[in-house]
């Protein structure tokens, strides 16, 4: 025998008007709140409902436009906060963030440290990653780096650099200094340049090249590790010189372009 509806709970009036109710957007329930009266009027006429949700629907839009509004003026807000602790409360030297100094500067001045890192590259013919890092505003070299991947994993050309510039110089003025590589920053060299706070990152061939190459990648890019470090306001460039790095990933020892 079907007993399956025996038990079931009776349907209850539609629209009973707490159904009515939940059904109505909260936008527009806010708007009866504010620009209707409460409770239903006595003498309700044939429209009076149709007329109600005209009006909250109105009401409703207002109320959306004032929230966009308030939401963009926050933002506005918070970005300038954010903009103004950068340049007031780092402590730094730094050039605004958003200045874009680093592509101002003499292209020759990148080149000739990106010719230095180069030299440092061909130590290392199978993985020619090489790092040099300068004076922001001299432009003299202050240390090199080289892939050392083989005596030690993290031994990348930009933290043999770090390493080298900490023991020569210490663990400061990184708000003026500069790093060149041949090679797009990975993800772990690029965190340590972030946190090390250096100024600027310059480097030659892109992630994807060094792909191409064969050379193992993790494809995350330099400029989006820099952007996801909050605390971070350095500046990075890249392409200088890569016509020259190019050919020396694509056609190194051992590949099979
Ligand atoms: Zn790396």
């Amino acid at each position: 025998m079907m007993q399956r509806h025996r038990f079931s709970p009776p349907e209850p009036p539609f629209p009973s008007p707490k159904h009515a109710w939940d059904a109505t957007p909260p936008l527009e329930q806010q708007a009866r709140r504010y620009f209707l009266p409460p409770g239903r009027p006595k003498a309700e006429s044939p429209h009076g409902e149709q007329r109600r949700h005209v009006v909250a629907s109105v009401g409703a839009f207002f109320l959306q436009a004032c929230s966009c509004a308030a939401g963009l003026l926050a933002a506005e807000v918070s970005s300038a906060s954010a903009a103004g602790s950068a340049s007031t409360t780092s402590g730094t030297n730094l050039p605004p963030s958003r200045a874009s100094w680093l592509p101002g500067m003499p292209r020759e001045r990148h080149e000739t440290a990106m010719h230095e890192a180069i030299v440092m590259a061909r130590r290392n013919p199978r993985y020619p990653f090489g790092a040099v890092i300068t004076d922001r505003d001299s432009g003299e070299i202050l240390a090199r780096g080289v892939n050392d991947g083989g005596t030690n994993p993290i031994l990348h050309g930009e933290i043999d650099c770090l390493n080298r510039y900490v023991a020569e110089h210490g663990n400061r003025d990184w708000d003026r200094r500069i790093l060149y590589t041949t090679g797009e920053p990975c993800p772990m060299c690029m965190s340590a340049l972030a946190w090390a706070g250096i100024a600027g990152v310059v480097y030659a061939s892109s992630i994807a090249t060094l792909r191409a190459a064969g050379i193992p990648q993790i494809m995350i890019g330099a400029a989006e590790v820099a952007a996801a470090a909050n605390f971070y306001h350095g500046e990075l460039l890249g392409g200088i010189l890569a016509e020259h790095t190019d050919p020396m990933f694509l056609r190194r020892p051992g590949s099979t372009p």
